[in-house]
């Protein structure tokens, strides 16, 4: 599987940025120079909020290391996506396999805690009905142009985190969602559709967590989607050059049960056309996240004396192909 040497070899790159990135002015053009061959999070240690990287000897306390070494390290997962801190010298402690790196910033990746890995998206963008199958079960016809809505950034959340549906008073028709994620490293408009992949910095498992009285509502999803927590990814953002998104295998497992199974390839629009339409009608900027939608399988496409909505207590996991898995609990 790809990405089986994440953080052996982390590599720098060019920050070059093309004219029409130019024109638009993304903050990627301060970057200087990119990791790839990366997968990172946020942790949460006794000092708070910081970066992790994965690598071989387990997880990185990049925060931590900064605070002792002082080399002007990224201290948060948003300063690798938007290129800011000392790369090279992160570069240079996660080479052959992190061997520089102390021992007692190394975590077993078992214990770590993990956080949000974008704290405050500007955007968080949900595409709908982008699996044929998933269409089909809803009763509609594949859409021929993406169905966009959004969360707001309070839907944040994060692997092994947790949802309160006990705490809301809305109907309790709640339903699960997997979802490849993706989160953009270079912004711009009207970025076009053959080089949109490279404005990604990396992919994560997401849970599009819905109330499905809510969608339905009125003709705007958004109520239903938005919950607090409603839109947790992770455990790791895995940079783009580690990730074949057009084939990644998903699945979605329910208290240890599969619902839902598919491949991306499956999508009705891919990751670069979702991010050309967006960008022909809005600026996507570093640290947009976006939803890319789920397939078929959800309890909403059950037959209606089959619908058994989620209750609290009930353990969701989303888990694809190269990115790992991600595990919610209702509470
Ligand atoms: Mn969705």
């Amino acid at each position: 599987m790809a990405g089986l040497g994440l953080g052996a070899g982390a590599a720098l790159s060019g920050g070059e940025a093309t004219a029409q990135e130019s024109r638009v002015g993304t903050r990627a053009l301060s970057a200087g120079h990119r990791l790839r061959n990366v997968a990172i999070t946020n942790i949460v240690t006794s000092a708070g909020l910081g970066l992790g990287i994965r690598t071989p000897r387990g997880v990185l306390d990049v925060a931590g290391l900064e605070r002792e070494l002082k080399l002007g390290l990224p201290t948060r997962a948003i300063d690798l996506v938007t290129g800011h801190g000392n790369q090279k010298a992160l570069g240079d402690l996660l080479a052959k396999g992190a061997a520089a790196a102390p021992a007692r910033y190394l975590l077993a990746e078992s214990a770590v805690r993990f956080g949000n890995i974008i704290e405050k998206p500007g955007k968080i963008i949900c595409v709908g009905l982008n699996y044929a199958a998933h269409a089909a079960e809803d009763g509609r016809a594949p859409p021929k142009e993406p169905i966009l809505f959004n969360k707001f950034n309070s839907a944040v959340n994060h692997h092994n985190g947790t949802i309160e549906i006990s705490q809301e008073t809305a109907p309790p028709k709640w339903d699960y969602e997997a979802e490849l994620v993706l989160v953009m490293g270079k912004g711009g408009r009207n970025i076009p559709e053959a080089s949109a992949l490279d404005h990604v910095f990396g992919y994560a498992c997401g849970n599009d967590f819905t109330n499905r009285d809510l969608q339905n509502r009125s003709a705007q999803w958004m109520l239903g989607k938005t919950q607090d927590k409603s839109g947790p990814f992770g455990p790791w953002l895995v940079s783009a050059d580690q990730v074949d998104v057009n084939n990644l295998d998903m699945k979605m497992l329910v208290n240890g049960e599969v619902r839902q199974s598919t491949n991306t390839r499956l999508m009705i629009f891919s990751c670069a056309q979702i991010i050309a339409y967006c960008s022909t009608y809005f600026s996507l900027e570093p640290g947009d996240v976006i939803f890319t939608g789920t397939c078929e399988g959800v309890i909403n496409g059950y037959p209606k004396d089959k619908q058994v909505w989620l209750k609290p207590g009930d353990k969701m996991v989303t888990s694809i192909q190269s990115l790992g898995e991600l595990h919610v609990t209702l509470t």
